[in-house]
């Protein structure tokens, strides 16, 4: 029976949109969380990007000590054979891949200037690039794929199936899709193409979350696994992507839904919170008051009926509780004086913020050490470091040592 799955894309669609961005440690914080949440995948960057080259290869390493496990982390790149090799030699060890490249005429002729059958053969060659540079599996991504004629997608996906990509990137990339028009189209897909589908939506009418839904019904009502892109917060290209709360949400907890359509490995809901606020301070974006489940409102009741109500059976009004995504636990601010790090902290108040978390350092030197990387990484994030960021450091010295390089000179 076909099953649900999550890709984050938060690393990288969430962190190409304009005004936004994240630090090397930010985006693996991103990645730490999405793991413990058991999100099925990480797109965790652009592997033909130099700045991003260590990071991606720091990731790998915390895959490979079991830290960053069980999580795929996937790169993204152009479906072209320059990019594919690109992409081996900066990082080595990259072992997952998505392919993209335009399919629809506006975009085929309109932005490439190339021919469908270019494209073809460019995202063929890619896919076949990258078995042989040792990848392990592949995404193939129809870019404006909502705006491409249905008998070109299903040559471009059986193409990609016939050279044994794993899944087809259903990208409503300007968000142009509804409920209805993607759930009739991504079943047809399914239907005559034997591919898992990934469903990529983006907000700029206010459906990603639903086309996400829609979509991931269309592929399992046709046979096939359905893989939904998210991000946390719902940040990326113009008005967003499908948020990565309130989709989970949607699959688990919406009318009938979930018994029909199962997840493919359980996720971790109490964590959720704590992803959302770390995404909301790193990209320095407030969660609105309405976001669904992590908004200050969304169990907020102020009205005399629906007060009333809820505090006779918070069913009456509440479709799930708090607690499940991790919220209600007190949380500590600090009212008073405040010591916290910075790129030009000294080693008193550095020791000062690591003893309020019980972390200790075996000698001055070790301590040093540790200021220094944290002194590093506020260069880059240019705001106080979060507990969980100063924990890192201090527990993956040697990891962090290389997300904070970046030599653009050499
Ligand atoms: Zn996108």
């Amino acid at each position: 029976m076909p099953k649900i799955y999550f890709i984050d894309v938060t690393n990288r669609d969430g962190v190409q949109t304009a005004h936004l961005g994240l630090s090397k440690l930010e985006k693996t914080m991103i990645n730490m969380y999405l793991n413990e949440m058991g999100v099925f995948q990480s797109e965790f960057g652009f592997p033909t990007t130099r700045h991003e080259s260590l990071y991606l290869q720091a990731n790998l390493e915390l895959a490979k000590m079991g830290v960053l496990q069980p999580i795929r982390l996937e790169g993204w790149i152009r479906a072209t054979v320059v990019d594919v090799e690109t992409a081996f030699k900066l990082v080595p060890n990259i072992r997952h891949l998505n392919l993209s490249i335009s399919t629809s005429e506006q975009m085929v002729y309109g932005k490439l200037k190339k021919s469908k059958e270019d494209v073809l053969k460019s995202m063929v060659d890619a896919v076949e690039a990258a078995w042989s540079h040792g990848a392990e599996s592949i995404g193939v991504n129809a870019e404006d794929a909502s705006r491409t004629d249905i008998d070109f997608l299903i040559r471009f996906a059986s193409a990609a199936k016939e050279r044994g990509a794993h899944r087809f990137r259903y990208c409503d990339t300007l968000g142009y899709d509804n409920p209805f028009s993607i759930y009739e189209t991504v079943k047809t897909l399914a239907e005559n193409v034997s591919i898992s589908i990934e469903m990529h939506c983006h907000g700029d009418l206010g459906m990603a979350v639903a086309n996400s839904v829609a979509g991931a019904k269309g592929a399992l009502d046709g046979g096939q696994d359905a893989y939904i892109n998210t991000t946390v917060n719902g940040v990326g290209e113009r008005a967003g992507n499908a948020d990565l709360v309130a989709t989970i949400l949607a699959v688990t907890k919406s009318k009938d839904f979930a018994e029909k359509y199962p997840l493919g490995n359980p996720i971790e809901l109490t964590k959720v919170w704590k992803i959302a606020k770390f995404a909301s301070y790193a990209f320095g974006i407030p969660i609105p008051i309405n976001q669904p489940g992590v908004g200050a409102n969304a169990f907020a009741h102020a009205s005399g009926i629906h007060a009333d109500g809820v505090l006779k059976d918070p069913q009456n009004y509440e479709l799930y509780n708090f607690s499940e995504l991790g919220r209600g636990e007190p949380e500590l601010i600090e009212t008073g004086r405040k010591i916290c790090s910075g790129e030009y902290s000294g080693v008193s108040g550095f020791r000062h913020i690591m003893g309020q978390m019980a972390i200790s350092f075996k000698d001055a030197e070790e301590a040093q050490e540790i200021l220094e990387l944290v002194r590093y990484a506020n260069v880059e994030a240019q705001k106080p470091l979060t507990e969980d960021e100063l924990l890192f450091i201090a527990k993956y010295p040697q990891i962090a040592k290389k997300l904070l390089t970046l030599s653009p000179l050499e």
